[in-house]
């Protein structure tokens, strides 16, 4: 045998964000290898067992993570990202709790983690 194929049974994760306009995109993935690994050779049978892994040069995971939309659940849940009390344009990094710096106006996202309620 002079070739094979390591064949890694697992799952990837991807992180999608909901955008205003509705559609949705990934922000980010993360792929988990499983314990599964078979081996074939290039006819695709199955070699599993008649490789020596002890031999194998680690090979990583090539985990290509796509491009992100600038996007801040805090500052998305407020109309075209504007407070509501005075129309200051609310700043990208705000989180839950920041004050408006005009109108001291309090910051919250709204949405409800359903994980933790009940
Ligand atoms: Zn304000």
């Amino acid at each position: 045998m002079k070739s094979f194929k390591k064949i890694t049974t697992g799952f990837v994760i991807q992180d999608y964000v909901i955008l205003p306009n509705g559609t949705s995109v990934c922000q980010g993935q993360e792929f988990i290898a499983g314990d599964q690994v078979d081996y074939e050779n290039r006819f695709g049978d199955d070699v599993t067992g008649q490789v020596d892994t002890t031999k194998e040069v680690y090979c990583p995971f090539d985990m290509v993570q796509p491009k992100r939309v600038p996007y801040n659940p805090v500052k998305e849940a407020y109309e075209n990202g504007n407070c509501p009390d005075c129309g200051y344009e609310i700043d990208d990094n705000v989180q839950n709790g920041d004050c408006c710096p005009n109108c001291k106006h309090v910051f919250w996202d709204d949405e409800v983690d359903s994980s933790v309620t009940g």
